[in-house]
């Protein structure tokens, strides 16, 4: 299992105060550390961010389908687990439904994961829960845009036309710039009885 950095503890929560916040807020070095990190990585993102569709996809009037990661498709908790998918700091839980939604919905959309989490964290777990290359797409805490108290996902910058293109999150504050787009879900942690994916897949196809 690859070796995370310190920056897999960042998470998405926007009650969390963005990393370059806290690099003002607080001096400690794993703080600053993350902040020097995402302002590389911030420094390489150009807009829009994804390619043009190939054109006989974008002649199909493809959908893009773009996923929150944390809380929508898996939840992770800090520390030991008796199983699951453990490493040495905390293990992830897959939300009931996510093998088969992104299977079969990557044969109707253009699935795009969209997470505020670093890279090396989402990585860890997308190359695992993903292994078949579903998602054509990964953005990162990078692509993310401050505004105000949030960091949010504003998809004016994807490079998609935004009459076929969606967002599922658990936090509405992402659809602010374009509510007509998104598809807010309940947040998941562990419940195995949970159907919102299942019942999304049905909505969508
Ligand atoms: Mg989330």
């Amino acid at each position: 299992m690859p070796k995370r950095s310190v920056s897999m503890t960042v998470r998405e929560h926007s009650e969390i105060p963005e990393p370059w916040q806290a690099n003002i807020l607080s001096d400690t070095s794993e703080d600053k550390k993350i902040a020097d990190e995402l302002g590389k990585l911030r420094s390489q993102v150009q807009i829009p961010y994804l390619k043009p569709l190939p054109k006989s996809l974008d002649d199909l009037k493809l959908y893009t389908l773009v996923l929150d990661l944390d809380e929508t498709l898996i939840h992770f908790e800090a520390g030991k687990s008796d199983g699951g998918n453990e490493d040495e700091e905390g293990y992830y839980m897959i939300r009931p439904g996510c093998s088969k939604f992104l299977k079969d919905l990557s044969k109707l959309y253009e699935i795009v994961v969209f997470t505020a989490a670093m890279p090396d964290y989402a990585d860890w777990i997308l190359d695992q829960i993903d292994e078949p290359g579903y998602i054509a797409h990964r953005l990162y805490r990078q692509h993310c845009t401050p505004q105000e108290d949030y960091a949010i996902k504003d998809l004016r910058n994807l490079g998609r036309d935004l009459r076929r293109t969606l967002i599922v999150d658990n936090l509405a504050e992402n659809f602010q710039e374009t509510p007509e787009n998104g598809i807010w879900v309940e947040s998941w942690y562990d419940d195995l009885d949970d159907l919102v994916l299942p019942n999304l897949q049905a909505f969508l196809t």
